[in-house]
């Protein structure tokens, strides 16, 4: 088989490596993406969440403190009244009476005072999710328009790689195409390897004499013993593939 076949699939297989660099980095940008807009999302229901327990906490609070009023007014009037009415026996009743009044007033401020502050902490809670939310916001914003860009230039490298490999491809043998795509399926952008120093460069098994012989002459068949990729004498390649023009 001619040795430029062996040029061929190295540049199949370089072009192969470059496609899933440019598929896998796609990949990347737009799992950033989800992951930063799944957390907009879950800062958002936590907020909703907090927001109807800030009203809820709110509305407990009112009453507290309508409680306490009503408690007041009450105490008051009532102290208006014994005030009005002499005598020894009604002022000791008039004592035990305010006092228990004042036990009462007590327990309905620390009530009122508990309800403002647990109105105080779902308020501080909700500033810092509110800020979050906002800081996401602007964060993916501006992370989705450099995703964008990116991906539109990985999108056309992509399509020129395509377009390479496909005229590369038409011109491989048929035998070393059919083998390639087999050897593809199990390693994706990796089908080739290296055959020097009579051995394997992916998987470093040692290749019989004869095997490695017809590999450096050219022929392009060999599977590697150990890995299975297909043996290319690295001779066979003189130029790297860095872009689609080089290619
Ligand atoms: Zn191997």
């Amino acid at each position: 088989m001619a040795s430029n076949q062996s040029e061929l699939l190295i540049s199949v297989h370089k072009i192969d490596s470059e496609i899933i660099k440019r598929e896998s980095k796609i990949q990347s940008i737009t799992e950033s993406i989800v992951k930063l807009e799944k957390k907009l999302k879950n800062n958002l229901s936590i907020s909703k969440e907090l927001e109807i327990k800030e009203a809820a906490s709110l509305k407990a609070h009112n009453t507290e403190e309508q409680k306490y009023k009503e408690e007041e007014k009450k105490i008051m009037e009532r102290r208006k009244q014994i005030s009005s009415v002499g005598g020894n026996k009604s002022a000791k009743l008039a004592e035990r009476e305010l006092d228990i009044a004042k036990r009462i007033m007590e327990s309905l401020e620390k009530n009122v005072l508990d309800s403002m502050q647990n109105l105080e902490t779902l308020q501080s809670q909700k500033l810092l999710v509110t800020n979050a939310i906002t800081e996401l916001k602007e964060l993916l914003e501006s992370k989705s328009k450099v995703a964008k860009d990116q991906i539109n230039i990985l999108t056309s490298e992509l399509n020129e790689y395509r377009k390479s490999k496909l005229e590369k491809s038409s011109k491989l043998d048929p035998r070393l195409s059919s083998l390639y795509k087999r050897v593809e399926t199990r390693y994706r952008g990796d089908a080739v390897a290296f055959a020097s120093g009579g051995a394997c460069q992916t998987c470093f098994r040692s290749l019989p004499a004869q095997m490695f012989n017809q590999v450096m002459a050219g022929y392009n068949l060999t599977q590697c013993p150990g890995c299975s990729r297909i043996l290319v004498n690295p001779a066979s390649t003189d130029s790297e593939v860095t872009s689609p023009e080089g290619i």
